[in-house]
């Protein structure tokens, strides 16, 4: 999907009746005067995973509670499938959080924590025995259902939880950090794994993160947060490709940010060149932020590159060299290259007018939707972020 066809309003993917809505949603605790989240508003649509994304204490867990009834908003209306929620109790609500503390009880096997809910509501013996089965298969802990929750590692029992937050079907399933306390490779494989099951089984996920990594490989939609607010929402490669600002460009990797200035459209001044760009809607001579990828700029010939820098220290981070290097202004440019450099070197540095990427300073979100809507193509690959910029690698590698 093009940045175009984001939707204007609502910040939202929905076209159908949305599953969750927050319509000016504030939330103060009253006590001490601390505003935690200020005019929340987004529509989620059935069956994506969508992803809170921001730094420790910047609203982020406060969303989901209200989502599932765990805190009230001290201010505007929550919806679950067109309905007002925000007098529904929790229980009468068909979601269901996952917390990063798994929450199991530990003196009851496998068996016994997934069927937990349907015991409860004394479900037939049978039945339950199947749908446990099921679930436990989907979280591939089949052959678990003996195993005291003592005796799983982390991996194991965060799948526990997950299949007992599966096994009601609820509408929605809420994800409190629940990967962070796992180490990294398991991470990542349970990234895949969540990401897939979530497909399966066509539930709206709201998955809550510091780690934009982590939100970039999973997500369909990404709300970046920053004290109590949206800063912005879109597809990974949305908000990857076009940060709104300098928050979210720095919050979303690493990047390299310039002042500029934007003499006309398509035209963008910076280091004392002027370059080709894709942008446009300015005002002449408007005062801009550049944002250039490491991954995007390209080592040359010192003669054939755009720009001219000095490789000041270089490192080794598996995938790529991490070069950090200067120009003649002495601005700092990171690199990522297959390409190893000699510190002490000058080195040319080519990109293409789409790697420019324009940050407006003060821009609202709607503002920027509309410009980028009007000036910049972006495209979306197939595969998703991640793979996009690897075959981009591999391309550079031949
Ligand atoms: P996140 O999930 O993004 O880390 P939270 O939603 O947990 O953030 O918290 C948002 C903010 O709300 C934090 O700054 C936190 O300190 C504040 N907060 C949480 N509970 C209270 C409370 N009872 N009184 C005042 N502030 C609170």
């Amino acid at each position: 999907m093009a940045v175009g066809d984001m939707k204007k309003e609502g910040q939202s993917l929905a076209e159908k009746q949305p599953i969750i809505a927050f319509k000016d949603v504030s939330k103060v605790y009253e006590d001490n005067g601390t505003v935690v989240l200020k005019n929340i508003n987004f529509e989620l649509e059935e069956g994506k995973f969508y992803t809170l994304l921001g730094a420790s204490g910047s609203g982020k867990s406060t969303i989901l509670n209200i989502i599932a009834g765990l805190l009230d908003a001290s201010s505007g209306d929550v919806y679950l499938d067109g309905k007002r929620i925000n007098d529904v109790p929790t229980n009468k609500r068909d979601v269901h959080t996952v917390f990063q503390s798994y929450a199991l009880f530990p003196h009851m096997n496998v068996f016994d924590n997934v069927a937990f809910a349907l015991n409860l509501q004394k479900v037939d013996k049978a039945e339950i025995e199947t749908r446990v089965k099921k679930a436990l298969k989907m979280v591939r802990l089949e052959g678990y259902e003996k195993r005291s929750i003592q005796k799983l590692s982390g991996g194991q029992r965060q799948r526990v939880a997950i299949a007992r937050a599966i096994i009601n079907r609820p509408r929605v399933v809420l994800l409190d950090e629940p990967l962070s306390a796992l180490d990294l490779k398991l991470r990542t494989e349970m990234q895949y794994e969540l990401r897939e099951l979530q497909q399966d089984l066509g539930i709206t996920f709201v998955f809550v993160t510091h780690d934009q990594e982590e939100a970039l490989a999973m997500s369909d939609w990404i709300f970046v947060m920053n004290e109590g607010e949206i800063v912005q929402s879109g597809t990974p490669v949305d908000i990857y490709d076009e940060p709104i600002n300098h928050f979210v460009a720095t919050f979303i990797g690493e990047s390299n940010i310039l002042p500029g200035v934007m003499i006309e459209d398509y035209l963008v001044e910076f280091n004392g060149k002027r370059f080709e760009a894709v942008d446009g809607g300015m005002k002449p001579n408007e005062p801009i932020e550049v944002v250039i990828r490491p991954e995007d700029l390209r080592i040359t010939l010192p003669e054939e590159g755009k720009l001219q820098v000095k490789v000041d220290t270089q490192l080794f981070r598996g995938v790529h060299y991490e070069i950090i290097a200067y120009d003649e202004l002495g601005n700092e440019w990171m690199i990522h290259s297959t390409r190893k450099a000699i510190v002490g070197e000058v080195i040319g540095l080519d990109f293409e007018p789409e790697d420019i990427h324009i940050m407006r300073l003060n821009e609202t979100e709607e503002e920027f939707d509309a410009r980028i809507e009007e000036y910049v193509e972006v495209e979306e690959p197939e595969e998703g972020l991640i793979n996009a910029i690897e075959e981009e690698r591999d391309e550079e590698n031949l």
